[in-house]
C-alpha cells in the first residue's frame, strides 16, 4: 500500500511540469489570439472612441517593451486612461484671466484685497482707474484719449441703459473695449430704489439687472463677451442684507469691486478740477493696490480735467496701472 502511494506520488510529480507547460502554452495562445483580434477590430470614429483608441495605441507601444503584461493589467490601465486624458488641458484652452504682462489683474484677487482685508502685499504698486455710469459721448472719449496718451488702461463699469438711451454711445463702448480697457458690469438700470429697497439688497432683482446688462453688452461687443467684474451702484459696502446676493454672485462666478480711493465726482455739487484732485489725495491711503472711483457719465467733464493730474501723481508715487478682468 505504501509503495503504491509512493509510486503514485512520483508519477504525479513527473506529470506536474508537463501540466504546467500545457496550461501556460494554452494561456499564451489565447492571449495572442485576443490581441490579434483586438488590433484588427474596426471601431466607429466617434470622438470618445478615437480618444480611447489613441490611449490603447500608446499602451500597445509600451506592450512591445513588456511582453509579460497581462490582459487584466491592460483593462485596469484602460479604465484609468480617460482620467489621465481629462487632466491634460486641450490646446484651445482659454488663457488664464490674470495676465500681468499686460497688467490685467484677476478681479477675484482685488476683490479679496478690498473685501476680506487680505493686505498681504506682493510689493507691486498698482493703481486701478475705474470709471462708472458710462459710456457718455462727451466725457468718455476725452478719458480714452488721456489714457491712450499715457499708454495706460482702465476699467469701465458700464450701465446698459445708457447704451439704449444714447445709441451713439455704443460706438464709444466699442472704442473703449478695442483700446484694451476692461469692461465691468454696473447693472442695466442703476436704480437704487429697485436694487436696494429700504437699503436692503433685492438679490433676485439685482441678479436680473446684472444679466440684463450683460445681454446689452453682448449686443454691442459680441456674443463672446463676458465679464465677471461687477460694481454695485453706490458700492457693496453701502447696502444691507447682502448675504443672499453674495451667494448668488459667487455661484455665478462674479466678483464685485468697491474702491479704496475716490474723487467724489458724483457726490454733492459739481466739483472743480482742483477739488477733485484734492479729494483724490485726501482719500489716498497709500495701499499697494489702489482702486480709484471716478465717473465718465454726462456732465463729469471736470473728471476728465483732473485725470492727467491724478495719473501724474500716481506715476510719481511709483504706481503702475492695471485693469480688472
Ligand atoms: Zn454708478
Amino acid at each position: 500500500m505504501n509503495l503504491f502511494k509512493k509510486l503514485y506520488k512520483k508519477k504525479n510529480m513527473r506529470l506536474l511540469p508537463l501540466i504546467i507547460i500545457i496550461i501556460l502554452s494554452t494561456s499564451l495562445i489565447y492571449l495572442c489570439y485576443k490581441r490579434t483580434s483586438y488590433k484588427n477590430k474596426v471601431e466607429p470614429l466617434s470622438l470618445e472612441t478615437s480618444e480611447k483608441t489613441n490611449i490603447k495605441a500608446s499602451d500597445r507601444v509600451s506592450d512591445q517593451h513588456d511582453d509579460n503584461k497581462s490582459h487584466a493589467k491592460e483593462d485596469v490601465k484602460d479604465e484609468k486612461a480617460p482620467v489621465t486624458n481629462v487632466a491634460v488641458p486641450p490646446a484651445s484652452a482659454p488663457p488664464a484671466h490674470t495676465d500681468t504682462s499686460n497688467n490685467k489683474f484677476d478681479a477675484s484677487m482685488i476683490h479679496d484685497y478690498l473685501v476680506k482685508n487680505k493686505k498681504k502685499s506682493d510689493g507691486k504698486k498698482v493703481a486701478f482707474l475705474t470709471f462708472d455710469d458710462g459710456p457718455s459721448t462727451t466725457v468718455t472719449p476725452r478719458i480714452l484719449k488721456i489714457l491712450n496718451d499715457n499708454g495706460i488702461k482702465a476699467t469701465f463699469f458700464i450701465v446698459g441703459k445708457q447704451l439704449d438711451l444714447y445709441p451713439d454711445s455704443r460706438k464709444i463702448l466699442i472704442d473703449t473695449y478695442t483700446q484694451g480697457n476692461s469692461i465691468g458690469n454696473h447693472t442695466y438700470d442703476h436704480d437704487p430704489i429697485k436694487l436696494y429697497p429700504k437699503t436692503n439688497v433685492d438679490a433676485k432683482y439685482f441678479m436680473e439687472d446684472i444679466k440684463k446688462n450683460e445681454e446689452v453688452l453682448k449686443s454691442v461687443l459680441g456674443d463672446h463677451f463676458h465679464t465677471k467684474v461687477i460694481r454695485f451702484p453706490g458700492g457693496h459696502k453701502t447696502w444691507h442684507k447682502t448675504a443672499e446676493v453674495d451667494k448668488m454672485l459667487s455661484k455665478e462666478g462674479y466678483f464685485f469691486i468697491d474702491w479704496n480711493d475716490m474723487t467724489s465726482d458724483a457726490e454733492g455739487s459739481p466739483k472743480s478740477r482742483t477739488e477733485l484732485f484734492n479729494r483724490y489725495k485726501q482719500t489716498f491711503g497709500g495701499q499697494d493696490k489702489v482702486v480709484i472711483l471716478m465717473h465718465d457719465s454726462f456732465g463729469k467733464d471736470t473728471t476728465a480735467d483732473a485725470l492727467p493730474d491724478i495719473i501724474d501723481d500716481l506715476k510719481n508715487k511709483g504706481y503702475e496701472f492695471g485693469t480688472l478682468v
